[in-house]
């Protein structure tokens, strides 16, 4: 036999549990990201191998720990893209070149391989980058791109061949990590050529910096 009062009296002590419950879900709703919605958030990128770009992310597009910086984020507002302007190279030998020119170390914070010193796209992170330091790869009258820019070289000269489909891809899974962790739209990417007061072809008339910023506009808008 069921005692009806007793069972409304469960009933109510439910229902006052679950508005206690429903009254905390409510209020962590409140939070600003929004649930079940992929937003292009910063803290999603806080994690290797996590999908964190919506749009045109490359298959097998995965973040490496090193790519998250290790201490407190520099205030990183564009990106320019350079080439190496040599067949070959990598981190270690234009960290000696930049050293010969007199600068403190590897300009740029990343550089994508060929398959030469490193292999076929892979990224490699300069210590500038561990260390959130501000690069050494742009000129500009305020100095800006380099306070501000994060430098990325893709080896090769591409004047001469293009980049690799593989290095591309690599290209635009680091961009789409950086773009998505410093909330930067297509405006904020640029290669080295497009920014005044330089005299350069970089990163060559075959690299496909068009194509490369209509990905970009895509993914983010
Ligand atoms: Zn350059």
């Amino acid at each position: 036999m069921i005692d009806i009062r007793k069972l409304r009296g469960e009933l109510e002590i439910g229902m006052g549990f679950k508005h206690i419950i429903f009254i905390i879900v409510f209020f962590i709703g409140c939070a600003p990201k929004p649930v079940g919605v992929q937003m292009p958030q910063p803290e999603l990128a806080t994690q290797p191998g996590i999908a964190f770009f919506p749009g045109s992310i490359p298959d097998g597009c995965v973040v490496p720990f090193e790519w998250i910086p290790p201490y407190t984020d520099h205030n990183w507002r564009m990106i320019v893209v350079h080439h190496s302007a040599s067949d070959k190279g990598g981190a270690k030998i234009f960290h000696e070149w930049h050293q010969g020119r007199g600068w403190d170390e590897l300009g740029y914070h990343f550089v994508i391989g060929n398959g030469t010193d490193t292999q076929d796209g892979y990224v490699e992170v300069g210590s500038r980058w561990l260390k959130q330091k501000r690069g050494a790869h742009t000129k500009s009258p305020d100095d800006s791109f380099n306070e501000y820019g994060i430098g990325i070289c893709v080896v090769g000269n591409f004047e001469n061949c293009k980049p690799t489909l593989v290095q591309m891809n690599s290209l635009r899974c680091l961009l789409a990590f950086l773009m998505a962790r410093y909330n930067m739209n297509v405006d904020q990417l640029y290669c080295h050529r497009e920014v005044k007061g330089n005299d350069t072809l970089c990163p060559g008339k075959n690299f496909p910096m068009a194509e490369l910023q209509d990905w970009a506009k895509c993914s983010r808008e």
